[in-house]
């Protein structure tokens, strides 16, 4: 395979350019749109020769970002509407987002908070705005879990997170923190023993959703980052976005989800792709996102299945959407197996 290496993250169509990465010439008004980031580690993976790399379809701009559908929006998973500070989403009763930053290591082409992150997004929350956010998550005893994401917080630097982390340990009722990230995969070599310790200086449970879409993005150096996690105690779970070009077969779906597993990453999410402007080319319809999901059930172990979910548009939150596998029928219920058989439940006929 034809790699092609740069030492610099990638963060324009004449990055791009210079990279061998693209000629063409149209892709300006995409970058003026949305923002580009490719680091040295996803650049590695990319094979310029195939031109349905998974990896390169994931960061590469492409003019079909262009098109807008009627459905799409620039909020799809209504953030805005449950914002009752800046840097907070609070649309669960027990646990809110802190959005502390909106800068990524890398810029995905299917993220659906493409409108808000980025040189042209909503920014790093100002000192006072942390404080607001920070005194939120005190003043509500209800908030069990702090998910901190943007943006990317790993793109914090240690002692920043580290003074964060410390504020949050003084509030008693929050127990957990969660940090969404895409870093130990397109930057591994960022995940330091100073940052995982910064990570756990709340002194919370502390779990750590690792954001990786292709098998391919477990790489060694990535594989070294999350063991480095897994050996202090930062419990270690998934989440994969269902993308047309990227993920759309069972057999990938599988490797990923295996992989993740054999590095003691717990599948959690497999997000059907959000209603972001410009995304058009990556979704699938739900019937073939369920499909999937019912042949990855009927083909690899429970630890490897994860809750395929819909985030509803408006902000009204997640549902999973998987097919359900058991429905009423005769005073009972049919029930599906692994291999699609449907068996009466009790089997006797009696309820
Ligand atoms: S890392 Fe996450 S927030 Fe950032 S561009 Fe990718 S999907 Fe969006």
């Amino acid at each position: 395979m034809n790699r092609t290496t740069t030492s610099k993250v990638l963060k324009s169509v004449a990055d791009l350019k210079a990279a061998g990465l693209s000629d063409r010439a149209d892709l300006d008004a995409v970058a003026e749109k949305y923002a580009v980031g490719i680091t040295p580690a996803m650049v590695a993976l990319m094979d310029p020769a195939d031109p349905d790399d998974p990896i390169a379809r994931q960061f590469l701009p492409s003019v079909e970002e262009l098109q807008i559908t009627p459905e799409e929006r620039a909020d799809p998973i209504g953030d805005l509407t449950h914002s009752p500070v800046d840097g907070i989403v609070h649309r669960y009763p027990d646990r809110v987002l802190l959005k502390a930053v909106h800068v990524c290591p890398v810029y995905c082409r299917f993220c659906f908070r493409r409108e808000m992150v980025g040189p042209q997004g909503l920014g790093t929350l100002t000192a006072p705005q942390l404080d607001a956010a920070v005194d939120y998550i005190a003043q509500h005893p209800e908030i069990w879990e702090v998910i901190l994401t943007g943006g990317d917080p790993l793109v914090l630097s240690p002692r920043r997170l580290r003074d964060l982390m410390e504020r949050l340990a003084a509030i008693p009722h929050l127990r957990i923190v969660r940090f969404h990230t895409r870093v130990p995969v397109v930057e591994p070599e960022r995940v330091d023993a100073e940052l995982v310790r910064a990570l756990l200086a709340s002194g919370k449970t502390t779990y750590l959703a690792v954001h990786a879409n292709h098998p391919r993005e477990l790489t060694p150096a990535a594989c070294a980052a999350f063991a480095r996690m897994t050996a202090a105690g930062i419990a270690l779970i998934s989440q994969t976005v269902l993308l047309r070009g990227v993920n759309d077969t069972v057999e990938t779906l599988a490797e990923l989800m295996r992989g993740f597993v054999e590095n003691r990453i717990r599948p959690y999410y497999l997000h059907h792709p959000d209603l972001a402007p410009g995304t058009a080319h990556f979704r699938l319809s739900i019937a073939e996102g369920q499909a999937l999901v019912a042949a990855l059930r009927g083909r690899i172990s429970g630890l490897c299945q994860p809750v395929y979910v819909l985030d509803i548009p408006g902000g009204h939150g997640k549902a999973p959407i998987a097919a359900p596998t058991i429905e009423p029928a005769d005073g009972g219920f049919s029930v599906r197996d692994w291999q699609g058989g449907t068996h009466r439940y009790p089997p006797d006929g009696t309820v």
